[in-house]
């Protein structure tokens, strides 16, 4: 575990746990317990469904090289065939290799080639993507008054996510704080001011990005959303990814990123990489923005990390007023 890890993972007092960076080993254990009996309840599925068909599906068959012989190499008989054995009946023509189906094969998140090389081509989306696009207002709709998980008993307000409805890019932070649950909009408190801030520094303005949360009603003591209530929610989650189309998704800590990637790994690990999610989207994990607060010079990382963004989405650093 680097210091940066550690770091991550150690709590402080103003720490809220909505940063993703909870506290220890025994609790980041059952947050990797949590997150992957989470994941397999998730509708996510029906976004990844060609990853699993890809589990199954062998690669296209391709003979192993023929092995060079020695020159003196004996000639090996095959063994006599009994007189009342059966002849062997013959292999079926096999297709020529021009005309089998491939399948992507998109790296499987757990993998240590886990990091996306955007210069190969992306994979196709997947169909849930290529559709016209459901209205952001229809999915709110249908969210309604939600009472999906017991969540809903403390809330004040459903926080379900606010900006550009067609944004390229698009925040995913864990849950509503203390602020958000309050003013029923995400990242309002002081880490939405200094997340604020980093959209500024990209040359954006909140309105420009879309801003939502993994799940949309705020844990009693901010504690980390449990399984039952991540499944219940985040379908909700994929269905606005799935509106928005984002062309890149950053992940504000080890929550989010480890929710949307449905892996274990450290955020430390993950953050400072493009990966996948959805099958296609790149995503940028990161610091929280409450982890920043706490940490300042974890403000070095992710600023390179929007770097890495900004040069996806083709945008120049804003001259510095003077
Ligand atoms: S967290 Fe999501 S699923 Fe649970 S009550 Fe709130 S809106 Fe509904």
């Amino acid at each position: 575990m680097t210091i940066d890890e550690r770091d991550a993972e150690a709590p402080t007092p103003s720490a809220t746990a909505h940063d993703g960076e909870p506290g220890d080993d025994a609790s980041d254990q059952d947050l990797g317990a949590t997150l992957l009996s989470a994941a397999s309840a998730l509708r996510f599925a029906r976004y990844q469904g060609h990853e699993r068909l890809d589990a199954i599906v062998p690669a296209p068959y391709a003979p192993p090289a023929p092995a060079a012989r020695p020159a003196q190499a004996p000639v090996r008989q095959p063994p006599p065939q009994p007189a009342d054995r059966a002849p062997t009946p013959p292999s079926p023509p096999r297709r020529p290799d021009s005309v089998r189906p491939t399948i992507p094969r998109p790296a499987p998140v757990n993998a240590p080639n886990l990091f996306v090389d955007l210069a190969a081509a992306a994979p196709a989306p997947h169909a849930a993507f290529s559709g016209p696009r459901r209205p952001l207002e229809e999915i709110q709709a249908e969210l309604g008054p939600c009472a999906r998980c017991k969540l809903h008993a403390g809330r004040t307000n459903i926080v379900f996510g606010v900006g550009n409805p067609q944004a390229r890019l698009m925040f995913v932070g864990e849950g509503p704080g203390a602020d958000e649950d309050a003013q029923g909009e995400p990242f309002v408190g002081r880490a939405g001011e200094l997340l604020t801030r980093v959209i500024g520094a990209m040359g954006l303005r909140r309105s420009d990005v879309y801003i939502a949360n993994v799940v949309k009603c705020r844990p009693p003591g901010n504690r980390n959303p449990e399984p039952d209530e991540v499944a219940a929610c985040s379908p909700f989650l994929a269905e606005q990814v799935s509106s928005v189309r984002p062309e890149v998704v950053v992940a504000l800590g080890k929550f989010a990123a480890q929710t949307l990637l449905e892996t274990e790994l450290p955020i430390g690990r993950l953050r400072g990489h493009f990966h996948r999610a959805f099958g296609h989207i790149p995503l940028m994990p990161t610091w929280h923005p409450a982890y920043l607060l706490r940490t300042p010079s974890a403000k070095r990382d992710t600023w390179e990390d929007i770097q890495q963004v900004m040069k996806l989405l083709g945008l120049a650093r804003p001259a510095k007023a003077h």
